[in-house]
């Protein structure tokens, strides 16, 4: 059986905790590393019913797309907020957030939403960029092979599926070793000129330190001669989603598609809605305060949710058509969170029945 450090591993390395904003709470927020995962239930919230619910299902696993516990609990009485956190710990249910990571993903919410109303060729809204790590180092010919070898052992050289990826180049170095050195090749105050190759790769920043040890460990001379410097990718996760739609549409013909189809109890509608449209970008929750930037890509109809009055009139101000399809609406990701672990490899997975809307329209 599974356990939930397994359980984590596994989605962490499809929708790696770390993407989570800095500010968010994800991970495994009650319970324990070492539990055997009976079955997972998935939610939006984790309220008390779904609680109960995770117990009548026999799911020791509850994964919520919003984090239960964000910050600084003084005190967890058996009320409110308290009380949730007590069936949990009593029941022995395990609660793990997966949230503003699996925003990131390209299959995560708002591709959830975007998927359930038909928008194709989709893409990440805003992609976001990561920073990655380049080393060059000069290396003589017969130790060429070895370095690469201990360096990619390191973890250098990988790019997506790819391992042990390096250029290598030919040349000369040339040195002149002064009277306290003890040089690998050569003899003191004589320049030296020997054949060399350039060695060029990329590495995941955070392995800096291990990378510069092994480089000192494997390569023969006493100071090697190697430069590392950081530069930028565009990175495969991001904010938000963007599709297209079959064919041009007037807005306001296909938000009442888009309301069905989410369940939405009122679709406001802010901007030109007699406007053709054939490009849509999603941000799933809140994402009302991205407004410039997806001015910027171009789209013709931006949905999010959550939109207060004056950030309604900045909307109007930027002429960015938007819809607020309502904070909810990412309840789809209750099945789409199924679909997605279960994708991962696992199993008894369950989607939550129950509905934690905290508004009810008249
Ligand atoms: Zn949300």
């Amino acid at each position: 059986m599974l356990q939930i450090r397994e359980l984590l591993g596994k989605i962490d390395a499809e929708i790696p905790f770390s993407k989570a904003e800095s500010w968010d709470n994800v991970g495994l927020l009650i319970g324990d590393m070492s539990s055997e995962v009976t079955g997972i239930l998935t939610t939006l919230d984790c309220t008390l019913e779904v609680v109960q619910e995770a117990v009548a299902k026999h799911c020791n696993t509850i994964i919520a797309h919003h984090p239960l516990i964000f910050s600084g609990i003084k005190r967890i009485e058996n009320k409110g907020y308290g009380a949730v956190i007590h069936a949990l710990i009593k029941n022995d249910i395990q609660l793990i957030a997966m949230h503003t990571n699996l925003d990131a993903y390209d299959r995560g919410v708002s591709a959830m939403i975007a998927d359930k109303i038909g928008l194709t060729k989709q893409q990440i809204l805003l992609p976001a960029e990561r920073e990655m790590a380049k080393l060059q180092i000069f290396v003589p010919h017969e130790h060429a092979e070895p370095l690469k070898r201990a360096l990619a052992e390191a973890g250098v050289g990988r790019i997506g599926d790819y391992s042990d990826c390096f250029f290598q180049l030919e040349g000369q170095g040339q040195f002149r070793p002064n009277e306290s050195a003890s040089p690998y090749i050569g003899t003191s105050n004589q320049l030296e000129v020997v054949d060399e190759i350039k060695l060029e790769c990329v590495f995941e920043p955070h392995l800096q330190q291990q990378v510069e040890a092994t480089i000192h460990t494997a390569h023969p001379y006493e100071e090697p001669a190697y430069d590392i410097y950081r530069f930028k990718v565009t990175d495969q996760f991001g904010t938000g989603i963007r599709g297209e739609l079959e064919t041009g549409i007037k807005a306001e013909e296909w938000l009442l598609h888009v309301k069905e189809q989410l369940g939405i109890q009122t679709l406001r509608i802010i901007g030109d809605s007699s406007k053709m449209i054939s490009t849509v970008g999603i941000i799933s929750g809140a994402g009302v305060s991205y407004m410039k930037e997806v001015a910027a890509t171009g789209v013709d109809l931006f949905l999010t949710g959550d939109i207060k009055y004056h950030e309604a009139h900045d909307l109007l101000m930027t002429g960015l058509l938007t819809a607020d399809i309502e904070h909810y609406s990412e309840q789809v990701m209750i099945a789409g969170l199924k679909d997605l672990l279960q994708s991962f490899g696992c199993t008894q997975v369950e989607a939550s029945e129950h509905a934690t809307h905290p508004f009810k329209a008249i």
